[in-house]
């Protein structure tokens, strides 16, 4: 279920400024994961101007409500999809085409943590990108028009 960023924000008590506002925006409008500095870039495009410290703020706000995430590899930062699905957030990422698909699952994030538990560690959470062919790439190198 897609959650709507502003009734979230609302409903966590956060006010929905300008900049958040904008951000939320950007990150929906974005087709890929997009670093503050493309975020920046984009706003000009439009007229519009936040600075580097604001859009970091704002997304470090996105991501600790869960209407964000940052992906590590690609350095950037992406709208969720997933809205409060049970279990951490994931990635999917294809390498030839880019296609990026975020799944969850939380029988994935119990057996984590008992393994973890197993050697004594606390799991607070869990980042995790898979690499491969997404289903369209990957029928395209069976049927053999790479
Ligand atoms: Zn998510
Ligand atoms: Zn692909
Ligand atoms: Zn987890």
């Amino acid at each position: 279920m897609i959650r709507n960023s502003i009734q979230v924000l609302h409903a966590q008590g956060y006010k929905v400024t300008r900049p958040r506002l904008q951000v939320v925006e950007i990150l929906g409008k974005a087709q890929k994961p997009v670093s503050p500095y493309e975020i920046q870039k984009m706003l000009k495009q439009q007229g519009r101007y936040l600075n580097h410290v604001t859009i970091y703020r704002v997304l470090e706000l996105l991501c600790h409500l869960n209407l964000a995430h940052k992906l590590p590899s690609e350095k950037g930062f992406i709208k969720c999809i997933l809205g409060n699905r049970e279990g951490c957030h994931r990635f999917m990422i294809c390498h030839k085409c880019g296609a990026i698909q975020e799944y969850a699952d939380d029988k994935l994030c119990r057996n984590e943590k008992e393994i973890a538990g197993e050697i004594g560690f606390h799991t607070q959470y869990h980042v995790s990108e898979s690499y491969g062919l997404c289903s369209s790439c990957y029928k395209g190198e069976l049927a053999g028009n790479v």
